[in-house]
């Protein structure tokens, strides 16, 4: 008689994160690593060609891939010939991974004549069994179930996301999480402060190493400084981009980052599946985009000009000077290069100029295009002053001419629509409601109640969608046309303007062009506007036959560039 072989036998036990995170009361109990542990030793107690001789378990650990270090000391065992056998209770304990599961039950236990044991699945392979269809179907049923889990998982981020709720592990600095809402942002009063400041100090034209000395001077703390001074604890693979002093990098950060005018962006990087943890970026029109989301702590405004600010910083020829008022805004009318400052010295005094930077290069313009300094900024400044009038002429004419709230009829017609979409909801549920009765009633069939019920709930869940828009939809339009004049105001609450500051001179004036001391082109900010509403009140004028009295320099300003 043959002796029979006793299979040297590995016990795997797995507690998962899965576990945990769906919360199933009853699962977790016949789950626990005991209770495992348990029904594997009294299988084996059943079993006389099994001996038990080790055991590994991983606690918290998900089945979505192999990487769990209990795991991964059996299979060292198995290749080195310690075990012969691997017992778990069911196939969902050893992965949940169809293809690498597989792979493991199927090709590498058979090639080293490993005899692999789930219990609950009734699954036993020894070496040379072959017919074995279980194992890759229940493979596969598990494969799914994980990847429901991970759909759930995301799903409800951007869910969240869309709702305007805020998901990241960490505030930005200025803002706390809301302490009765985490997914809620509110301002942090203190670190607010000097958000704004930054804001502040970038429009008067300081740098962003200058405005990190200044802070460093003042005794502020960077931003990961304060995060610990507040108790905030953070892990330490989160700590690399943040510096403990503040400097340019961390300044800029701040001066780029739009969630200070209220809006939330996220979701600007996704894992591309529950199977590969590898972050990638999102194109931009996939990124959940929600303005008006919290408390802004920068206008949306003075967000914008620091932009362009930051962008014409990047056009400064770097020869050491400081920033003037139109430092990147003056520009060459021949190569569009930007303007540089010369100090020339002549009879024991300096006069200052601006000259083109490429001809200053030798790099090819024709001619210096000189213009004296003071010379080219006290024309640009009256040709502002002028500006600043005619607006506040246009202003006054369309204020008369524009009456029609037309606002008001959007947001009606859109309300409307919400309203249907809102009856729709509820007939929806109601109907769904009603259709049980019905069923049990006999009145109608399994079938015809399930395909109605799910009708019933897709035409539901894409009424709400609707709704969520619409309601998006009337944000955008009443801030929109409240909106619709304030490019004036950006104008005309400088009417009392004394001289021609960086701040102004980037807030107004789009561009310089510089041809010599008597050619002068100034285009300023919101050309666009100011000629579409130029027209617009000519028109006005001619066809209501109406003599309005149109301010003459109004209608000279109407080609908003002007030459000298
Ligand atoms: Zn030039």
């Amino acid at each position: 008689m043959e002796k029979q072989k006793i299979y040297q036998a590995a016990m795997y036990v797995r507690l998962s994160k899965e576990d945990e995170e769906v919360a199933l009361a009853k699962k977790s109990e016949s789950e626990s690593i005991q209770n495992q542990k348990r029904l594997i030793r009294d299988f084996v107690s059943q079993h006389p060609d099994i001996e038990i001789i080790r055991e590994y378990e991983d606690d918290g650990y998900t089945g979505s891939d192999f990487e769990r270090p209990g795991f991964q000391s059996m299979i060292e065992d198995v290749r080195r010939g310690v075990v012969d056998c691997v017992i778990v209770k069911d196939l969902s304990r050893f992965g949940r991974e169809y293809i690498d599961s597989g792979r493991y039950i199927e090709r590498i236990f058979p090639t080293l004549g490993v005899r692999f044991i789930a219990i609950n699945d009734n699954i036993d392979r020894k070496k040379g069994d072959q017919d074995d269809i279980v194992v890759p179907f229940k493979n596969l049923m598990n494969d799914a179930y994980c990847r429901d889990i991970s759909i759930k998982i995301r799903t409800n981020l951007e869910a969240k996301r869309k709702d305007g709720q805020y998901t990241g592990a960490f505030t930005p600095y200025g803002y706390l999480k809301d302490e009765k809402d985490k997914n809620k942002l509110v301002v942090d009063p203190y670190a607010s402060g000097v958000v704004r400041d930054i804001f502040k100090l970038k429009m008067q034209g300081m740098s962003q190493s200058g405005i990190a000395d200044n802070l460093n001077k003042n005794g502020i703390l960077s931003p990961l400084e304060y995060k610990h001074s507040i108790g905030i604890r953070i892990q330490e693979n989160f700590k690399v981009n943040e510096q403990a002093k503040w400097d340019a990098v961390s300044v800029r950060r701040i001066l780029e980052n739009e969630i200070y005018t209220g809006t939330l962006i996220q979701g600007r990087h996704t894992t591309p599946n529950h199977k590969v943890k590898k972050i990638v970026k999102r194109p931009e029109n996939e990124w959940v985009r929600i303005e008006n989301n919290h408390e802004a702590i920068v206008s949306k405004r003075e967000f914008d000009l620091i932009q362009r600010l930051l962008t014409l910083d990047t056009r400064i020829p770097m020869n050491g000077d400081a920033v003037y008022p139109l430092s990147g805004l003056a520009v060459c009318a021949e190569c569009g290069s930007p303007m540089t400052k010369k100090d020339v010295p002549a009879g024991g005094k300096i006069y200052s100029y601006y000259i083109c930077s490429n001809h200053a290069n030798k790099r090819g313009c024709s001619a210096p295009h000189r213009i004296p300094k003071e010379k080219l900024e006290n024309t640009v400044f009256s040709l502002l002053q002028e500006h600043i009038q005619a607006v506040l002429d246009m202003e006054r004419v369309l204020k008369y001419i524009d009456e029609v709230p037309f606002k008001d009829i959007e947001v009606r017609q859109l309300n409307e629509r919400k309203d249907r979409l809102e009856q729709d909801v509820a007939r929806c549920k109601e109907l769904r409601n009603n259709l049980y009765e019905d069923f049990k009633d006999g009145i109608i069939s399994k079938k015809d109640y399930e395909e109605l019920h799910d009708s019933f709930s897709a035409k539901r869940s894409s009424a709400e969608e609707e709704i969520r828009s619409i309601n998006h939809r009337i944000r955008d339009v009443v801030s929109e046309n409240t909106d619709k004049y304030r490019w004036m105001a950006y104008f005309t609450e400088h009417k009392d303007i004394k001289e021609l500051t960086r701040a102004v001179a980037v807030e107004l004036i789009q561009q310089v062009r510089v041809t010599d001391k008597n050619n002068i082109e100034v285009i300023f900010s919101f050309e666009d506007s100011f000629c579409a509403y130029a027209d617009m009140a000519a028109d006005y004028a001619a066809n209501e036959g109406k003599l309005l009295a149109m301010p003459e320099r109004m209608i000279q300003a109407a080609d908003e560039r002007k030459v000298i």
